[in-house]
């Protein structure tokens, strides 16, 4: 029998990262597409299938036997009945993903939310691999996590679990997009940094200012950027502080943009979040190691979940 490969496909805002993936998490092709999410989320969803459908093409051709199909997609997703139920920057609102792409496919499909998707692959593969339980917190416009244990990731009882950006930090803060003032995506998130640094500056701003020129210029020894920077340091240590209060995980790892400010961002906030940490146990605090291919790895995990061949390639 031929080797075996999962299609992958993981849909942003902006752009799908889609790749053939083997069942040790090994991505043997790997290819982008725009989103094009202004076309509406019909014609998203045709490029989704005609994508997916393209790989397992791809995979028969170059004598592979494609096996299952992952998806993962950003906003509310249902991924027990297999729907994307909700997305601001795709437009999706109640598609039922999975069967259409298992019914153009043929093949058993999975549905997976892009975060916790993401958080998985890094827990099995990347920087929590080994460590049992795991909180991945993407830092990006927003803030959003995956917990993770033993290699399943938590979904909660609506499909909404890890919204940690949500968690109150500041109450008389800045007023968050979900509505109520001073959540930590509203302190703490890249588009917040920058926000806060150009609120700031005022008239001496000469163009907007993104997280990773705060974090620098932070860096460089300039007063206000190091005062913007670690205000939001301090509000990310409340927020984990939080998450580590209530998961006790042994691994926090920091993925999403912000991520990439590396020790910058990893040297502070450690010593502020053992500043918080009181009878906790204090996790190990890394940075992602998969970069923007975490989701869509993620996505061949759950498609691989989906027919259970995982079981001996896992055994390490
Ligand atoms: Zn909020």
């Amino acid at each position: 029998m031929s080797e075996r490969v999962v299609v992958a496909l993981d849909v942003g805002g902006t752009g799908m990262k889609c790749a053939l993936v083997r069942p040790d998490g090994v991505a043997v092709s790997t290819v982008r597409h725009p989103t094009d999410a202004a076309r509406g989320p019909a014609a998203v969803v045709d490029t989704i299938l005609d994508v997916a459908e393209g790989l397992a093409d791809k995979a028969r051709a170059d004598g592979l036997t494609p096996i299952a199909v992952g998806i993962a997609v950003p906003g509310v997703v249902d991924e027990a009945r297999g729907v994307a139920v909700w997305s601001a920057n795709v437009g999706f609102r109640d598609v039922p993903l999975r069967d259409l792409a298992a019914t153009r496919l043929g093949l058993p499909t999975a549905l997976g939310h892009d975060v916790r998707a993401g958080g998985l692959a890094e827990a099995r593969l990347g920087a929590g691999r080994g460590t049992g339980h795991v909180l991945f917190v993407a830092i990006g416009t927003g803030i959003a996590a995956a917990h993770v244990v033993d290699g399943a990731h938590v979904v909660g009882a609506h499909g909404a679990a890890g919204e940690i950006g949500h968690i109150l930090v500041r109450p008389d803060g800045p007023r968050c997009g979900c509505g109520r003032p001073g959540c930590l995506e509203a302190v703490a998130s890249a588009s917040a940094i920058g926000r806060r640094y150009a609120e700031l500056a005022g008239a001496t701003a000469d163009a907007p200012v993104t997280a990773a020129e705060v974090a620098e210029r932070a860096a460089a020894g300039e007063p206000l950027a190091s005062q913007v920077w670690q205000e939001a340091v301090e509000a990310l240590a409340d927020g984990l502080a939080t998450g580590q209060a209530l998961f006790d995980v042994a691994t926090i790892v920091l993925g999403g943009g912000l991520a990439q400010a590396g020790d910058r961002l990893l040297t502070p906030l450690r010593a502020a979040l053992h500043e918080r940490m009181t009878f906790h146990r204090e996790p190990r605090l890394v940075a992602a190691a998969l970069g923007d291919e975490a989701g869509c790895l993620g996505a061949a995990l759950l498609a691989l979940d989906a027919v259970s061949v995982r079981n001996h390639q896992e055994k390490r």
